[in-house]
């Protein structure tokens, strides 16, 4: 196979079915595998390909039409759902193909009769903004004149659903249970043939058992939605790359751009094929890369395409570097660099071959 690039991110698709059958076995509830932003940076066809037959997976959720109809596609026969905005010129498309939309606000309610223009309803799950403040209706209040407006279109309820703003913030249960109270208080004793509010966190971590499926995205790659080490789940991707040039710089010369970094003596110095264009954000100056069972730092800013490593004299061109993997953990990696797992794996760009095992 041609691969034109030695910087590549491996993806063990059998560690997240693993990590669906061990979440399953703490509710045995029917998950929503969520696959959007390409399934946390895994691919999000390959990610369904391998779980669009598990009997565990209800439905699928992403962010745009664009991934939903290429889900159907391909071949999926579960309910998909879209959780966020689609530009509703599109609506028909999303009815055709048996797509599920979030429904959000009485704006875009209204925008929704105005553009349905085919036979069959178009099916929604009602968003419950319940203190996050990003979509959703308020109050009960709200969910009432919502679903009486419901009650004369086009629309079927398939389910309600909320998201929870803290739910991997033990510091702020307070917030998450005010969260669930609300949402629980608006469902009352309506009954929807779909009731999700759990995502990673407050499922591994609060055990409510409100609802009747979970929407698993973070815990499903093998990543802990709080950013910590976790022996439970197995980390599906890491990325590598292979040293491009070994030499020396003598003594006082600087390297990179800006020339942040001089030599404080004479330094093997290793250049590696990746870059911020990968993904590898320039945030990574300073912290540690694995050679051949040993760390060393990034020297100078990272460039688009590549960046300089402090080695010594045993690492040679062609050697595998491992950016993150079995000997960086993300959480490690993302706490050195201020910043989420989530944000790491979905930032690794399209440029960076997947190989899938
Ligand atoms: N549900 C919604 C609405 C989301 O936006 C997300 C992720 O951002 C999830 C579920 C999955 O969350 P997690 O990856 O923490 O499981």
């Amino acid at each position: 196979m041609t691969r034109y690039r030695d910087t590549y991110a491996k993806v063990r698709l059998d560690y997240i079915k693993e990590n669906v059958e061990t979440l399953y076995k703490k509710t045995k509830k029917p998950m929503v595998a969520i696959i959007k932003a390409n399934a946390y940076g895994h691919g999000y066809k390959e990610v369904a390909s391998v779980l669009k037959d598990e009997s565990i997976i209800q439905m699928f959720a992403v962010a745009t039409l664009k991934e939903a109809v290429d889900l159907r596609d391909l071949g999926v026969k579960q309910d998909i759902l879209v959780l966020g905005a689609i530009p509703l010129e599109d609506l028909d498309i999303a009815i055709k193909k048996n797509i599920s939309l979030a429904l959000f606000s009485f704006d875009y309610l209204n925008k929704i009769n105005e553009m349905h223009h085919y036979d069959a309803p178009v099916k929604v799950h009602l968003s419950i903004d319940s203190g996050m403040n990003r979509i959703g209706f308020k109050t009960e209040k709200e969910f009432e004149k919502a679903m009486e407006m419901i009650d004369s279109s086009k629309i079927d309820v398939e389910g309600i659903f909320t998201h929870f703003a803290t739910a991997d913030d033990f510091s702020q249960d307070d917030e998450y249970e005010k969260q669930l109270a609300l949402f629980k208080s608006i469902v009352g004793n309506n009954r929807f043939k779909y009731v999700h509010c759990d995502n990673s966190a407050a499922m591994m971590f609060h055990h409510s058992d409100y609802g009747n499926l979970t929407r698993i995205g973070i815990a499903m790659y093998g990543v802990d939605p709080r950013g910590e080490e976790n022996s439970d789940l197995k980390q599906a991707m890491s990325l590598y790359t292979k040293v491009a040039m070994v030499k020396v710089v003598p003594k006082g010369e600087k390297i990179g751009y800006g020339m942040t970094y001089t030599a404080d003596e004479d330094q093997y110095i290793a250049t590696l094929p990746i870059g911020y264009a990968d993904g590898f954000t320039r945030a990574n100056q300073g912290r540690e890369v694995y050679i051949n069972g040993h760390y060393y730092p990034v020297v100078g800013r990272v460039c688009m395409d590549q960046c300089m490593v402090k080695v010594d004299e045993n690492v040679k061109p062609g050697d595998d570097v491992e950016i993150f993997g079995e000997h960086i953990s993300l959480a490690k990696m993302a706490k050195e660099i201020n910043t989420i797992p989530y944000e790491i794996i979905c930032l690794i760009s399209p440029r960076v071959e997947r190989i899938y095992e």
